[in-house]
């Protein structure tokens, strides 16, 4: 097995045998030094020509930036003057004995020990492994990777069991548009990629796993903004049984307030106690349901997380909405499966504008780091909420499977599903979600790097039933 550079640490005196990629070398007269990296940081390899064997002298002069070595050698203390207490190789380095190149490199087409100096985006992402080599995104790939693992760990001993659903699925209203895939079974028909796994969610539910998380990918066809990637993006996503909105809460709040302890200790979290405000407050006070309640904004440590609650459970429909219908009214807020507070279930007969729902949206320094409820157990309150946000008998046909699932002894359940690219983005510092994500899209939903979207063969298309039209 590989040694890991940082394992030299507690090496010294001892010989061993490193690989990695060259960050950088820094010629001084006779001597030469390289900067060789791997992913758990960079050593200090010094290269003295008499300290040599012969077949490595020779290929010293060819060896650049980024080429992959293999070397030998002496783990050494630094000199007092040369250690560096900032770098997490800072107090030794290697005597080469012998060094072999395993590959070389061409000048990449941006410096990758230069972060100062960094690329455009989009060479970034057309050359995106070249990208990932630079210390700060190695760093947020491994953050990823711990909060991941935290998430994880914490939730099953949570007793939650972690399920996965469907990729290939149908349409859900989340209110973006669908990535279809079309059926070669069934030519005309088409499977639509889950914008989020809600329904499946709710069902197994039903079918009594009474709690369940995924950290689940989730597709979504819309125009990107700061804060969202288009095309795909990971949530957390949870579902609970016999739970209050409160359990929900305190459930979430827990595990990131621990999640930031444990991995994060130089951040601050301004509560303790995450504050709860409602919809309505929040909107008066701060004019915003996201309100930034950082006491030090200029503070990049600073983390204020809140509650929003008691959300309007439906909002007026615009011409954008995804719901609408000839002459609808109302669009819901959240979902269309979020419940209605008990107390304002009469006023869905006489003034539906004013229901607050059972909806709890988790906000980070001003973001939407993620939204939640508690949701509709009943087929008849089910029923009620698809007739006011005017669907048609056809409409509800598309849902009848929760329909029917409800008359089957539902549990009442609910829960909350924190977006977790967005949330790793915010504990990082990162303003936009693109530098947590290993391949993500442009902002205009394109990979360059492998060129996708891209055109199918006609025999492809043809297996599946699809003419392009001409424009
Ligand atoms: N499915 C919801 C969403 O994607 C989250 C939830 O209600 O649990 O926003």
């Amino acid at each position: 097995m590989k040694l890991r550079n940082i394992e030299i640490n507690n090496k010294i005196g001892e010989e061993v045998t490193l690989f990695g990629w060259v960050n950088s070398r820094r010629d001084m007269g006779k001597i030469a030094f390289i900067d060789l990296r791997d992913r758990s940081g960079i050593v200090q390899v010094v290269l003295v020509p008499s300290e040599l064997n012969e077949e490595s002298q020779a290929i010293i002069k060819d060896i650049r930036p980024e080429f992959v070595l293999e070397i030998t050698g002496v783990v050494n203390e630094r000199g007092e003057k040369q250690k560096n207490p900032n770098i997490p190789i800072g107090n030794v380095e290697l005597l080469a004995k012998s060094v072999k190149i395993l590959s070389q490199s061409e000048t990449p087409p941006f410096e990758i020990d230069n972060e100062d100096r960094q690329a455009g985006e989009e060479l970034r992402l057309k050359y995106r492994y070249l990208d990932l080599r630079h210390e700060r995104m190695t760093r947020n790939m491994q953050f990823r990777s711990d909060a991941m693992l935290f998430i994880r760990n914490y939730l099953h001993e949570q007793n939650f069991i972690e399920m996965h659903t469907p990729i290939l699925s149908k349409s859900t209203p989340e209110g973006a548009r669908d990535y279809l895939v079309p059926s070669r079974k069934f030519p005309g028909k088409f499977f639509a990629l889950p914008q989020s796994p809600q329904q499946y969610k709710q069902m197994l539910m039903v079918a009594g796993m009474e709690r369940y998380f995924q950290i689940a990918p989730c597709f979504r066809d819309e125009d990107a903004r700061a804060d969202r990637s288009p095309g795909e993006f990971y949530q957390v996503d949870m579902e609970m049984s016999f739970v209050s909105q409160d359990d929900i809460m305190e459930l979430a709040e827990d595990m990131f307030t621990k999640l930031v302890k444990t991995l994060l200790p130089e951040k601050e979290l301004t509560f303790d106690k995450w504050p709860r405000i409602t919809y309505a407050e929040a909107m008066e006070k701060y004019g915003s349901d996201k309100p930034d309640l950082r006491k030090d904004k200029n503070n990049p440590n600073e983390l204020a997380f809140c509650w929003i609650v008691d959300f309007p459970l439906f909002t007026e429909q615009t011409e954008d909405d995804y719901f609408h219908g000839a002459g609808d009214k109302w669009a819901p807020s959240h979902h269309m499966f979020t419940a209605p507070r008990e107390e304002d279930i009469p006023l869905l007969d006489t003034d539906p504008g004013k229901v607050r729902g059972l909806q709890h949206d988790m906000v980070l320094n001003g973001v939407e780091a993620g939204g939640g409820s508690i949701r509709i157990h009943s087929p008849e309150l089910q029923e009620k909420i698809f007739n006011l946000i005017g669907f048609t008998e056809e409409d509800k046909k598309e849902f009848e499977h929760m329909l029917t699932a409800f008359k089957y002894g539902v549990p009442p359940h609910g829960g909350i599903a924190p977006g977790f690219d967005r949330l790793v983005s915010l504990l990082m510092g990162e303003s936009s979600i693109r530098e947590v994500i290993a391949f993500p899209l442009t902002s205009d939903a394109r990979d360059l790097m492998v060129e996708a979207p891209s055109i199918v063969s006609d025999e492809q298309l043809n297996a599946v039933g699809i003419e392009i039209k001409k424009t």
